[in-house]
């Protein structure tokens, strides 16, 4: 099912390429995908497409506005095609794991800053932090196990 791509790609004047395709399909299937592993999921079906193809693909669609690039501290680069809900996101802060979180106010900026210092405020940058439940899980189990040599 590629042709809602192929006619948001001519919406925003980029010519239709099979690496634009099959990179809008990875995001769409694994949300918030860093930039390797968007490579290798492109690369399972298209094996000849390069790790520039990839980045540039990537830039592409996330200054055309197709994707949206987010980038929580101490964390690589994630992209996802969820874009303009000014939606947050929750962070496992053991795994990485990253789910979406809908906006509390439902537009930009989520937060009323409490002094603006006379700037124009349009945007807040929120990120929730905590255990993803798989990690709360393992936590559980191995509370009497020594956690030596973990990294
Ligand atoms: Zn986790
Ligand atoms: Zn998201
Ligand atoms: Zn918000």
């Amino acid at each position: 099912m590629t042709s809602g791509f192929e006619a948001q790609l001519r919406a925003a004047s980029l010519r239709v390429t099979g690496p634009r395709l099959a990179v809008l399909a990875a995001l769409r299937d694994h949300p918030h995908v860093d930039t390797d592993t968007v490579i290798s999921l492109v690369r399972a079906d298209h094996p000849t497409v390069s790790h520039q193809t990839v980045y540039d693909v990537l830039r592409a669609l996330t200054d055309a506005g197709l994707a949206r690039r987010i980038q929580p501290a101490r964390a690589t680069a994630r992209y996802e095609l969820r874009v303009g809900d000014n939606h947050h996101h929750v962070v496992c802060r053991s795994c990485g794991a990253i789910a979406d979180v809908d906006c509390a106010v439902g537009h930009a900026p989520c937060l009323t800053a409490s002094g603006d210092h006379a700037f124009v405020v349009d945007e807040a940058e929120v990120v929730y932090w905590g255990t993803c439940p798989d990690c709360a899980t393992e936590r559980t189990s191995q509370r009497s196990v020594s956690s030596e040599g973990s990294s």
